[in-house]
């Protein structure tokens, strides 16, 4: 096992990284950018070495501030945690040339996820089904236009290297789609290095549904089960739960196999997560990989009491699975509260914090960087706390978590907290009639 680990992130996944460590007896080295000086996860770590200047391209993203602090600090191995160089193949190639493990999955399967249109392919080589759109990436406009009229509209073009819900654009119709895919190459030109699109079916009031994979270098691959992502903001996850109220035992267990199957067409080792769109008559597309700990992984940590992170770690260092299968037991669910003004369509609200309350209480978990005197900056995804509430089922975690929420303060910055107050204690949510459009509902009435 590893002695020495250095945490190439920020904010609340490296202090939640810093906390396996300590648990697992390893010394936690944090970087940290100028901005970012007096953060949570500078003052919690073992160490802690500056890589550079707050803008996250010459620090967080730094490729080389990062392997020299990693040398400097004799670390053995990197967790990249989620965003940043979390998922880059070229990143995990040069830990590897540097004798660094990366804990993810390795860089060959790194690229493949990374490029969602051949990952695409390969997971319906894989007997898998995809989203209907174009086999590959779109050659010209022209291939668009014939794809359209096989399968309809609206379409959705994808960068092929997009993410974080960044590189889509919906066509509605055959007036705008060559419009629309020029202008999505070149937006995913000027936001990834890569112009490749390609065109999937929207699928109307689809639920997203994911599925938690871990799987040792040794070939053995589990499902941790799913946990639904559906209320969302620009294509960004609010409130994710598990399990979800859309699947019926059947259901599950055939998205499992897929999700597995997916994993294993393309080679998938480490901690990851098979994304799904269900339709509401009940079909299931896959869309993509993540291949890194997902910001939601705390919900399946509460139901299965599997340390996500911890397993990170163990099998990027080798070490076997143990086991082939397991059953969650409970419900869990997550409130994801960003510094943002819900009444200005979610812009970012920076700013410092003088005072503010961690909820606490049975069943309740709050992973955050936030303390009184914190600067929420405007370098950093706005990601102030994520509130996980757990219950015997699903109505008791559902009261745990409207009444941490109702709890959880803070100033000097707009928050989220109360909007996904009113969301999981509406009638819809209760109900668990979950739908794209559920947040919508909420939009208007904040005041
Ligand atoms: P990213 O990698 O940027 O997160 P995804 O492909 O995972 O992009 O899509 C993000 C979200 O957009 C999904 O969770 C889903 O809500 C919505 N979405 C993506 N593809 C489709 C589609 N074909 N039809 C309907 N909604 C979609």
């Amino acid at each position: 096992m590893f002695r020495r680990l250095l945490i190439a992130n920020r904010g609340e996944i490296a202090v939640r990284i810093i906390r396996a460590c300590r648990e697992m007896g390893i010394t936690s080295i944090a970087v940290y950018s100028t901005a970012d000086r007096d953060s949570l996860h500078t003052v919690l770590a073992d160490e802690s070495i500056c890589i550079g200047p707050a803008e996250a391209n010459e620090s967080y993203r730094n490729i080389p501030a990062i392997i020299a602090a990693a040398e400097i600090t004799d670390a053995q191995a990197i967790h990249p945690g989620y965003g940043f160089l979390s998922e880059s193949a070229k990143f995990a190639s040069i830990c590897l040339e540097c004798r660094l493990a990366f804990i993810g999955p390795n860089p060959k399967t790194l690229s493949l996820s990374g490029d969602k249109a051949a990952c695409r392919k390969a997971v319906e080589a894989a007997g898998v089904p995809v989203v209907p759109g174009s086999p590959g990436i779109i050659q010209d406009p022209e291939e668009a236009v014939k794809i359209a009229e096989k399968i309809g509209f609206p379409l959705v073009v994808k960068a092929t290297h997009g993410g974080g819900g960044k590189g889509m654009r919906i066509a509605h119709n055959d007036a705008t789609l060559k419009h629309d895919v020029a202008m999505a190459a070149s937006e995913a030109r000027a936001a990834f290095g890569n112009g490749g699109v390609y065109l999937e079916k929207y699928i109307e009031g689809a639920r997203h549904i994911e599925f938690q994979i871990v799987a040792d270098q040794f070939g053995r691959i589990v499902s941790l089960g799913e946990r639904e992502c559906t209320i969302q903001r620009r294509h960004q996850k609010l409130i994710e739960e598990t399990p979800s109220t859309a699947l019926s035992a059947s259901l599950r267990s055939r998205m499992a196999k897929a999700a597995l199957r997916a994993a294993r067409a393309i080679g998938y080792t480490n901690v990851g997560t098979v994304e799904f769109l269900l339709s509401p008559n009940g079909q299931y597309y896959f869309i993509e990989f993540n291949a890194r700990i997902q910001v939601e992984h705390g919900v399946t940590e509460e139901v299965t009491g599997i340390d996500l992170v911890r397993e990170q770690i163990r099998l990027a260092a080798g070490e076997p699975l143990g086991y082939s299968s397991v059953i969650p037991r409970g419900a869990a669910i997550e409130a994801r509260i960003y510094a943002e003004d819900p009444e200005l369509n979610f812009r970012p609200s920076p700013g410092i914090i003088k005072r503010c309350h961690i909820p606490g209480g049975p069943g309740i978990r709050v992973d955050t960087h936030l303390f009184p005197g914190y600067e929420v900056s405007r370098y950093y995804d706005a990601l102030l706390a994520k509130v996980i509430a757990r219950g015997k089922n699903r109505q008791e975690a559902i009261a745990r978590l409207v009444g941490a929420l109702e709890e959880f303060l803070t100033d000097g910055v707009s928050n989220t907290a109360r909007l996904a107050t009113r969301i999981v204690r509406g009638d819809r949510f209760r109900r668990g009639d979950i739908g794209p459009d559920l947040l919508e509902e909420y939009l208007p009435s904040i005041g």
